[in-house]
């Protein structure tokens, strides 16, 4: 029995790698149309800044590696052109068929170009999306010493594109189209972000579209992710409200025998209940691994997301989970929202404000969402509300948490616990 795999960074491998700890004797293979495989996306823009010396350091395991060590053959260069389901096979690109009798999907997803969609980027137009973009992007650097940066998008690529260049001593303006950052509608979360980057000379254009491209010296493009759904799309699978593929608990799409998992699939979003399409590695590997147990005779579940992302800009942590206000808004909630600053530890061992913002919704006080943002201990906090998410708690049960104290590390009321306090004196 063969499991062909389509895609060989974090959701396919997992899928690979997992399928083979569950059956020895599957045959599993692994096409890849790119040069690389198994490399740390998340670690492109410390490539970029630096702080990452070698590309290399970002590559986890080599094909020689799977061959060797996990017996999975992982053929790179072979881009899949058509998936016939009724044939049970691939085709690749330059005629070859290659038969499966269980597939995993993991094609990823692309940046979208905005005006360049479909044609070759000018060359001094980027995106940072494979390795070998940030190799283009560094060897561009270093050739033509750009002293000025243009980042399209204040996501969070664009953000931690335009910090890894200003320290590379370029003078960066972000520009986004939209009134805030990082896609929450959230004026005081954008407030905070601006005044960071304005602090390291960062220049941040709200509402503003990018004019005049040729005559910039550099652009990096980074409007967001376009899902690699057309091979599956025209070989029978479907795709969702989102335009991701449909996948059921099990990584399972509409045809049997036919899992996606990453970044070119839907994920049930635990707070809305509806799917939702929200690309990042932790999910991806997550998604990769259930697809791989079950194309090899499990029948595990995906136990979903609850949007949970966090980045640095210009040593500022900035995480959110769950809804904020404005999403909640648009799904159909009622909510009610506290904010807080506090000390993110006593200020004799050095704490740092943080500010800890809750959504609830009214009707339930159930907990919808948070976003933390501060120099000090974001991860543990925003961590506390994923999980609060994932179990559906309400602002009473957040209120009541058991949290770790000793002055080394937080304060005796944990600031979630006082924007708990807060919440629940609103609802
Ligand atoms: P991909 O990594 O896109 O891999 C898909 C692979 O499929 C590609 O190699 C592609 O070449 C191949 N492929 C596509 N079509 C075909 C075909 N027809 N035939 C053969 N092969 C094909 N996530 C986080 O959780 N935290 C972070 O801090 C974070 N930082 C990031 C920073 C950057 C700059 C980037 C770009 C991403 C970051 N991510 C982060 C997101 C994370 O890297 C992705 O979610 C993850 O890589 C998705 O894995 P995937 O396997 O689904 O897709």
């Amino acid at each position: 029995m063969r499991l062909l795999v389509i895609g060989g960074v974090a959701a396919g491998l997992s899928a690979a790698a997992r399928a083979r700890r569950i059956d020895p004797s599957l045959e599993i293979v692994v096409l890849e149309k790119g040069a690389d495989i198994s490399y740390g996306a998340c670690g492109l823009p410390y490539y970029l800044e630096g702080r990452v010396r070698r590309a290399e350091e970002l590559i986890v395991h080599t094909p020689e590696y799977f061959r060797k060590e996990r017996n999975i053959a992982v053929r790179t260069g072979a881009r899949v052109v058509s998936i016939s389901h009724p044939r049970r096979e691939v085709t690749l690109d330059g005629g070859e068929r290659v038969h499966y009798d269980r597939l995993v999907i993991a094609t990823g997803a692309r940046p979208r170009t905005k005006d360049f969609e479909g044609a070759t980027l000018p060359p001094h137009v980027f995106t940072l999306h494979t390795l070998e973009d940030a190799e283009r992007l560094k060897a561009y650097l270093c050739d033509k010493q750009p002293k000025q940066a243009v980042v399209v998008g204040a996501g969070y690529i664009g953000l931690e594109a335009a910090d890894a260049l200003r320290r590379n001593g370029l003078a960066v303006t972000v520009v986004e189209q939209g009134p805030h950052v990082l896609g929450r509608g959230d004026a005081e979360l954008t407030k905070a972000v601006r005044e960071r980057l304005e602090r390291f000379r960062v220049e941040l254009q709200l509402n503003t579209r990018i004019s005049a491209v040729e005559r910039r010296e550099l652009v990096i493009l980074a409007t967001g992710l376009r899902p690699n759904v057309e091979i599956a799309v025209e070989g029978g699978v479907e795709v969702g409200r989102t335009g991701a593929i449909r996948v059921d608990e099990h990584m399972e799409t509409n045809l049997p025998g036919v899992f996606a998992a990453g970044d070119c699939a839907e994920a049930p979003h635990l707070v809305t209940g509806r799917p939702a399409y929200i690309p990042l590695g932790t999910t991806a590997n997550k998604m990769g691994r259930v697809a791989g147990a079950n194309a090899a005779g499990r029948r595990e579940r995906f136990g979903g997301v609850v949007g949970t992302a966090i980045l640095n800009i210009f040593g500022m942590g900035v995480a959110f989970s769950g809804l904020s206000v404005e999403h909640a808004r648009r799904e159909g909630f009622s909510p009610v929202s506290a904010r807080i600053a506090a000390p993110s530890r006593p200020g004799y061992f050095g704490g740092k404000p943080i500010t800890v913002e809750l959504v609830a919704d009214a009707a339930t006080r159930r907990l919808l969402g948070g976003s933390v943002w501060g120099e000090d201990g974001v991860e543990g906090r925003i961590n506390v509300i994923a999980t609060a998410l994932h179990n559906r708690m309400r602002v009473e049960d957040l209120e009541q948490l058991d949290l770790a104290y000793a002055p080394p590390f937080a304060t005796v009321w944990d600031p979630v616990l006082i924007a708990a306090q807060q919440l629940s004196k609103m609802v």
